[in-house]
């Protein structure tokens, strides 16, 4: 059976290992395709793809584009866009100056209560797509939290004192810019119990914008969540995809963990910008 993982991260977002070690772990898990998909960047792809011609693992170039409404945070997966689309490029741009600013922020408001932490690493005009993870990972360094997950259940909960907002354009204004770069996209985790649902009138709003899928196998989906993906997916008529979101040594998630039906990447590779070379 032909294994399709559609959702990774490497270092160039918040994932641990370089694109190049991630193709190499992905060979040894087996996987014959592998989406790589960080964090508003598509930093990683040019790297991963020369890694993946030596190893026999085709990458899927692939980008988790944020997006917000009205508090709820959003992540959707874009699979072969034209990299070069003006558009792209420029939303991509202004949400990871965003992140930027907005790390520097978060990490100004935990200094106060965690001075011993390298936070002076955060004070960059650079373009790297900062997250909590590596806010997390400077408080792990700095002994307060044994791991990510726990500074995540405090310190950086958007419930907590020093969180802030990063802009992100809205979830259908996403599939707009994504559409029209000829990229296909795909909600991600819709029903993580981890995190706040979109209304059903905005998922509505997305479907009528060009939604291709939704991500339905993944960790934080137990049988309710895959279940209720499988009703919206069979209302809106939409695909279904399934990924590990392996972030490397910052979470458990392990690669191939769960997977895309090769049915679905076929229409991901027919519909995508990118998709035959
Ligand atoms: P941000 O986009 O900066 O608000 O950070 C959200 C990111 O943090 C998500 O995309 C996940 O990759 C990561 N994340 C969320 N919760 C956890 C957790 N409990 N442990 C580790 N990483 C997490
Ligand atoms: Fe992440
Ligand atoms: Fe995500
Ligand atoms: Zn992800």
């Amino acid at each position: 059976m032909m294994k399709f993982d559609a959702h990774a991260h490497s270092i160039v977002s918040d994932g641990t290992q370089s694109p190049a070690a991630l193709i190499e772990t992905a060979a040894a898990a087996g996987l014959d395709f592998i989406a790589l998909t960080d964090h508003d960047t598509d930093a990683g792809i040019a790297e991963a793809r020369r890694a993946g011609e030596n190893s026999g693992v085709e990458v899927i170039a692939g980008i988790e584009m944020s997006s917000t409404y009205g508090g709820i945070s959003a992540h959707i997966l874009a699979y072969l866009p034209d990299s070069k689309n003006p558009e792209l490029e420029q939303v991509l741009t202004r949400i990871r100056h965003s992140r930027v600013t907005r790390a520097w922020q978060m990490a100004q408001n935990l200094a106060v209560d965690y001075p011993n932490a390298n936070w002076e690493q955060f004070d960059s005009s650079g373009d790297r797509p900062w997250g909590r993870p590596h806010l997390a990972d400077a408080l792990v360094a700095a002994g307060y939290f044994s791991n990510r997950d726990e500074a995540f259940t405090w310190a950086l909960s958007p419930k907590g004192p020093y969180y802030v907002h990063q802009w992100s354009p809205t979830p259908p204004e996403a599939v707009e810019v994504i559409r029209r770069a000829h990229g296909v996209p795909v909600l991600a985790h819709p029903f993580s119990a981890r995190r706040r649902a979109l209304p059903e009138a905005v998922v509505a709003e997305m479907v009528e914008a060009g939604l291709f899928g939704i991500e339905r196998d993944h960790r934080e989906h137990d049988s309710r969540a895959r279940f209720r993906a499988d009703r919206l997916a069979q209302g809106a008529n939409l695909e279904t995809t399934g990924g590990s979101d392996y972030h490397g040594a910052g979470k458990p998630n392990r690669l191939g963990e769960n997977l895309t039906a090769p049915e679905v990447l076929e229409k991901i590779l027919e519909q995508g910008y990118s998709g035959r070379k």
